[in-house]
C-alpha cells in the first residue's frame, strides 16, 4: 500500500468513476488532501445529498426530487405521445421550446461503445412496458444526431419492434453532431413539428 489506508480507500473509490484511471484518481485524492477541510466536508455532503435526495421518476425515469416527477404528474399533458431523450437537459430544452405537450422517457445515458457505455437497459425495458400498457400511441425519438444518440435510437427501435406504436423522429433540420441542449428553442420546436414516422427497415447510421 503506497498511501495510508484512508487515502488508498479514497483512490479506490474515485477510480470507479467513468473515465477516471488510477493516475487521475490519485491526483484527485491528493487534491482533496490539499483542500480546506470545510470544502471537503461540503463535497462529501454534496455527494451524499445528490445520491440520497434525488430519485428517478417511476414513469419517465428522469431524475427528480420526487416520483412521479412534476411533468408526469401533470394530468393536462398528452400521455399518448412520449418523447425519448437522452437526459434531463434535453427535457428542459424541449420544455422551454413548448413544442411538446406529451410526456418523456429519459434514457439517461447515451451510447458510447468506445467507453463501454450504453443507454440504461433498465430504462429501455421500462419504455417497452409503458408502450405495452396501451396508453402510448406515438414514440418521438429525440436523441441527438450523433453517434451516441443514433446508437441509442437504434436500441430503442429494436426494443419496440413489433409493438403497436408509431415511431417518429425529429425532422433532419438539426445539424449532425449537435446535442439538443445546444439548439435554439425555435429550431428545436420546428424539428419537433416536422417529425416523421420511421421506416423500421431503415436503421440510423452509426457514423
Ligand atoms: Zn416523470
Amino acid at each position: 500500500m503506497a498511501f495510508p489506508e484512508p487515502l488508498e480507500r479514497l483512490i479506490r473509490a474515485l477510480e470507479k468513476f467513468p473515465g477516471v484511471g488510477a493516475r487521475s484518481a490519485e491526483r484527485m485524492a491528493l487534491h482533496v488532501l490539499r483542500s480546506p477541510a470545510e470544502e471537503v466536508a461540503s463535497l462529501a455532503m454534496a455527494l451524499r445529498d445528490a445520491r440520497m435526495e434525488t430519485c428517478r421518476c417511476e414513469i419517465c425515469r428522469n431524475i427528480a426530487l420526487k416520483s412521479p416527477c412534476p411533468i408526469c404528474a401533470d394530468a393536462t399533458r398528452d400521455a399518448q405521445v412520449v418523447c425519448v431523450v437522452e437526459g434531463p437537459r434535453e427535457v428542459e430544452k424541449l420544455e422551454s421550446s413548448h413544442a411538446h405537450q406529451g410526456l418523456y422517457h429519459v434514457l439517461l445515458e447515451g451510447f458510447a461503445p468506445r467507453e463501454g457505455a450504453g443507454p440504461d437497459p433498465e430504462s429501455i425495458q421500462h419504455l417497452c412496458r409503458r408502450v405495452q400498457s396501451g396508453t402510448v400511441k406515438e414514440i418521438v425519438l429525440a436523441t441527438a444526431p450523433d453517434r451516441e444518440g443514433e446508437g441509442a435510437a437504434l436500441l430503442v427501435m429494436e426494443a419496440l419492434e413489433g409493438m403497436s406504436v408509431t415511431i417518429t423522429r425529429l425532422a433532419r433540420g438539426i445539424p449532425v453532431g449537435t446535442r439538443l441542449e445546444y439548439l435554439h428553442g425555435e429550431i428545436l420546436a420546428e424539428a419537433f413539428r416536422g417529425r416523421r414516422p420511421i421506416d423500421p427497415s431503415e436503421t440510423p447510421p452509426l457514423d
